[in-house]
This record gives C-alpha cells, sequence and structure tokens, in this order.
C-alpha cells in the first residue's frame, strides 16, 4: 500500500527534494531513494496528473524524428526501450504497427524501407518476430481491412511498445516510497528557501487541509514540466505544444497505424488500447493557461478529417467516446512547425542551485532522471552510481515471466475473470495482481467488469481505491483505472461507483456528490 503521509515531510532534513510527479519526478525520486540518498517528492495534485497521464502512451524511438536526423534521440530511446520491455514486461510490452504506403504518400517505399532499417539496427538485435516486414498491397489491406485499399501501393509493419503511462508514474512513486522516500500527493510547492542566494529547502501546502510545512533540502530538483516552462527562467528557456487525443469506439485493432496527415505531413496514430482505439496527436504551439488544457472543437475536427482519408467506413463526432490533451515541454526553437523541434531532454541548474528538467519523453525519463541525480549526488559528493538501468520494475514479477503470466491468467479464468480483463488486469498490476485474485477468491462477485464495455473488473478498482493513494474519484477513473477517459460516463455511473469506494475513502454523502459532481465537470469541459 502506498500512503500519503503530509507529516512526513515536517521535522527532517532530506538530501533531495523533488518537487512535480510526473515520470520525471517518479523516475529522479526512485533513482535517487535507490542510490540511498533521503528523498522528499511532492505533487501539487495527483501523481501523474499532467502530461504524464496525456501521452500516446508508446514506449518507441519515435520512428518519425529520423526524418529529422534526430539520430541521437532515437537510438538513446530505443536503447531505453529495450532494457524497459525487459525490467517491466508488465508495465511495458510490445505493439506492432502498420504503415500503409499510397501512391501519393509523403514517403515512398523505399525511404520507409531505409528508415525501418535504420529503426531496427538501432534497437539492437531484434528477433524476426520484432523486425520490420513488407508487405505488398493485397496482403497489408489483409491485414488491415478497415484501411481504404485503393491506390494503395504496399505497406510496412514494424513493432514498438506500449505501456499505461499513468501507472507507470504511480508504480515508480511506489518504488520510491518502498526506498524510503516520503511522497506526497496533494501537496504544493508554494516558495522556495533562499540562504547566502542558494536554495535550501521549500514551503509545501497541503491541498486536502490546507497544512504548509517547510522542507529543508540540500538540493531541490523541479520536475514541473509545463508550469516550469510558464515561470521565470523557463519562459525563455521553453516552448509549449498541445497534443490531443481522441478516443474512438472499439474494438480495437489489433495492431496500432502511423499515418501522416494529408493536409499538413504531420505524422499521427491510430492505437489500440484498454479494448478501445485512440487517435492522436495534434502537435500546436501553446501560449494559454497550463492549467485549462482542454479539447477543442476544431482538433476534434482535425484528427477525424486526417484519419477519414484512410478509413473505409468514415469515423464522426457520434464514434467519439471521450479525449484528453496534454502539452509537451520543448527546448526553445527557432523551428516554426512544433512537430520540427527536437524532443530531446535538457537540464538546466538556475543560480540558486535548483535543477530544472526541461522536455524529455516518457520513453527516455529514467535515462534523464539519472544525469539529474548524476548532478545531485555531485553536489552532496556521494559516489553511488545510478542503479535503475536494467533492474526490475518495482511490481514486476521476479523471474521468468511467461511462467508467471500464463499461471495468473489461468488463474484469473478458473475464478470467472474474462481474458480480456485478466490480460490488463496483470499488465496494470504485475506480481500485485495475485493480491486481487485473492479477494476474487473471496467474494467471486469481483470478477465482474464494472462496465460491460471496458476490461475493468471490481475487483480492481477496490484494489486501487484501498492501495493507491487516491484522494478524490478523479484519481481513481481518469489515472487509476482511466475509466472517464474511455468511456461515456453519466452521474448515474459515477454515484454507483462513488457508492462502492465511498468506505473505503472515508467519504461522507456531501463528500460522495462533490466527487461526482467533480468529475462530471472535468468530463464535459473536455478537461481531462
Ligand atoms: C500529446 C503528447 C503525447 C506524448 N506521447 C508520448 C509517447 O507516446 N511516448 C513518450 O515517450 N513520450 C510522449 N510524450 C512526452 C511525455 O509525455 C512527456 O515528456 C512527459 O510526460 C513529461 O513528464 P514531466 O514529468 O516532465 O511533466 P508532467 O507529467 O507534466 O509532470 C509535472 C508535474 O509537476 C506538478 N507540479 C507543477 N507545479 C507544482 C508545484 N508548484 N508543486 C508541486 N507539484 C507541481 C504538476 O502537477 C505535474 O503533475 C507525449 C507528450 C504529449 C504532450
Amino acid at each position: 500500500m502506498i500512503k500519503r503521509d503530509f507529516l512526513s515531510l515536517q521535522s527532517r532534513s532530506f538530501d533531495l527534494l523533488v518537487v512535480g510527479g510526473g515520470i520525471y519526478g517518479a523516475w529522479a525520486a526512485y533513482d535517487a531513494a535507490l542510490r540511498g540518498l533521503s528523498v522528499a517528492i511532492v505533487e501539487q495534485g495527483d501523481w501523474a496528473g499532467a502530461t504524464s497521464s496525456a501521452s500516446s502512451k508508446l514506449v518507441h524511438g519515435g520512428l518519425r524524428y529520423l526524418e529529422t536526423f534526430d539520430f541521437k534521440l532515437v537510438r538513446k530511446a530505443l536503447h531505453e526501450r529495450q532494457m524497459l520491455l525487459e525490467a517491466a514486461p508488465h508495465r511495458v510490452w510490445p505493439l506492432r504497427f502498420g504503415v500503409p504506403v499510397y501512391e501519393d504518400s509523403r514517403i515512398g517505399t523505399m525511404q520507409m524501407w531505409a528508415g525501418l532499417n535504420l529503426y531496427d539496427f538501432f534497437a539492437g538485435n531484434l528477433s524476426h518476430d520484432l523486425s520490420h516486414h513488407h508487405y505488398n498491397s493485397s496482403e497489408f489491406a489483409g491485414r488491415f481491412p478497415f484501411l481504404a485499399a485503393e491506390h494503395l501501393k504496399s505497406g510496412f509493419t514494424y513493432t514498438d511498445a506500449q505501456t499505461d503511462d499513468a501507472r507507470m508514474v504511480l508504480e515508480l512513486v511506489a518504488g520510491a516510497a518502498a526506498g524510503g522516500a516520503a511522497c506526497v500527493n496533494y501537496c504544493r510547492l508554494e516558495e522556495l528557501i533562499l540562504e547566502d542566494g542558494r536554495a535550501c529547502g521549500a514551503r509545501v501546502r497541503g491541498q486536502l487541509a490546507g497544512s504548509s510545512a517547510e522542507i529543508r533540502a540540500r538540493q531541490i530538483v523541479n520536475a514541473t514540466g509545463r508550469w516550469a516552462a510558464t515561470a521565470g527562467e523557463g519562459r525563455e528557456w521553453c516552448r509549449l505544444s498541445k497534443g490531443v487525443h481522441l478516443v474512438m469506439v472499439g474494438p480495437a485493432p489489433e495492431s496500432a497505424l502511423l499515418l501522416t496527415a494529408k493536409s499538413d505531413g504531420r505524422v499521427f496514430f491510430i492505437i489500440p488500447w484498454y479494448g478501445v482505439t485512440l487517435l492522436g496527436t495534434t502537435d500546436t504551439d501553446y501560449s494559454g493557461d497550463p492549467e485549462q488544457v482542454q479539447v477543442e472543437p476544431g482538433e476534434i475536427e482535425y484528427l477525424l478529417a486526417e484519419a477519414n482519408h484512410y478509413l473505409k467506413t468514415a469515423w464522426t463526432e457520434k464514434d467519439v467516446i471521450g479525449g484528453f490533451a496534454g502539452l509537451r515541454v520543448m527546448k526553445r526553437s527557432h523551428d516554426s512547425s512544433p512537430s520540427a523541434v527536437s524532443r530531446d531532454w535538457e537540464m538546466k541548474t538556475s543560480a540558486d542551485g535548483v535543477h530544472y528538467s526541461i522536455g524529455g519523453k516518457l520513453t527516455s525519463a529514467r535515462e534523464d532522471a539519472a544525469h539529474i541525480v548524476d548532478a545531485v549526488c555531485a553536489q552532496l559528493n556521494v559516489g553511488t552510481p545510478c542503479l535503475t538501468w536494467g533492474k526490475r520494475f518495482p511490481w514486476a514479477p521476479e523471474a521468468g515471466y511467461a511462467a508467471w503470466l500464463d499461471a495468473a491468467l489461468r488463474r484469473a479464468t478458473e475464478l470467472g475473470i474474462d481474458p480480456e480483463s485478466a490480460k490488463w488486469l496483470v499488465r496494470r498490476h504485475g506480481k500485485r495482481a495475485g493480491e486481487i485474485l485473492c479477494n476474487v477468491e473471496n467474494n467471486r462477485s469481483l470478477a465482474e467488469r464494472i462496465i460491460p464495455t471496458l476490461p475493468f473488473i471490481q475487483a480492481d478498482l477496490i484494489f486501487c481505491a484501498r492501495n493507491e493513494m487516491v484522494v478524490h474519484l478523479s484519481d481513481l477513473l481518469r489515472r487509476r483505472l482511466p475509466l472517464l477517459i474511455l468511456a461515456r460516463v453519466d452521474e448515474g455511473l459515477l454515484q454507483r461507483i462513488a457508492a462502492m469506494v465511498a468506505p473505503l475513502l472515508g467519504w461522507n454523502e456531501a463528500e460522495v456528490k462533490e466527487e461526482v459532481c467533480s468529475c462530471l465537470a472535468q468530463v464535459q469541459e473536455k478537461n481531462l
């Protein structure tokens, strides 16, 4: 169980305070805790409450970055991808992609062939299953029967990987907590405490009871993503770009698709996730309020129009179940289009000694965070090297993943859990799925899905509510299990779920009502 304990921040001095509980903060805190530092991490809202739950969920090298000759970034990300597939087989799994080549495609067969060869080469020794394949038009159309086959010349498939971004963050926070870190969500950094111009701590405010605390820390890392980018020096260092995904009605295709938008030549994806389909993303400069990032009607129009160029049966707005929007932080550059700006990461250290994490990717956040913690250790005169490379994830089964998976799925089926829900249950919880299966054994009704269209069972909901530092209903339904974006939820459903978990979360009747209203407002405002 990960417990929120605001008091753990007080009357102690830490080696490191990490501000921001997205993927960068989570990796930095986990890495530092493994190296034996005393660590605190604070997050103003919920873990992964911002960009780290609004990504495309891909653990990938980024095939499209080959076009801008960003070989260093692709090689680095593919290196991390391969490691994560092994160290976290429950959290990061392979996903096959299709790339059709049409007569008018911007990238022709030869160029795509060369790019995919390079991509596989950068990924290292790949088995036949994981390397790319070329198909003629009829073979490719047979594999992707929902694609328009007219003017199709050929197609390729290649392998990347996929994850649940918010759960990855949570698992790393749990790892940091297990390593002794004080991990507190709903706790906002208000201001730094400076001594002789150097940051030596921070004033923080708990967002629940409104209590405040002074945290003393010898080193501070600011991993606040878009908030760092829109304050102080961050404005000079960073550029923001908005990315929107739509969630489309299933059934999802087995493989993902990489497509090119006809209107502007940008790459976008159609991706299966939890049995529905993600369509995205947009990539447009953003200068609005970092707190209010919403899916706009024009973005829905753009994505549907671009996807419909490729589909036999066009999608309409009625097929959109939901959507979510995120902001990429990128290094400031003079490129006119945000798509052309490098996604590589950078660390800046300001005059007061605070280390800022700028930009980056979910895929390569581990390596980037290791550089941050190296810098922290150098300041603290700590010689311990990074231990996160190749280390099994906190919830990964110890060894023999295939056999473990087989046994877990068999047991789940015996308990009456449908195969699709069982598959996602083990991906979501790793070895902790064993505890959930025990709960189902004691109460077979918990094997049922929460709603028929999504592979989340009731035992999962209850486990998350009980063990995963849930504060609000939206934490549970947006990030612990992403029901709010994957289904059309109504007040009745939210009330039913809130009533189920209220005793576990200590909510009274008025609080249940408030939680339901707040979730509904987020859905209606498309601010998810
Ligand atoms: C549309 C889109 C698609 C993407 N797809 C992919 C992909 O498929 N694969 C990939 O590898 N990468 C992808 N990325 C990039 C990746 O998602 C980001 O690089 C990553 O999530 C950034 O994480 P972060 O920790 O820097 O920021 P965030 O996740 O934004 O975390 C920053 C946190 O700091 C907190 N915070 C802010 N101010 C304070 C304060 N004062 N006190 C305490 N906490 C504070 C915020 O609440 C927030 O939770 C995508 C990005 C976008 C936008």
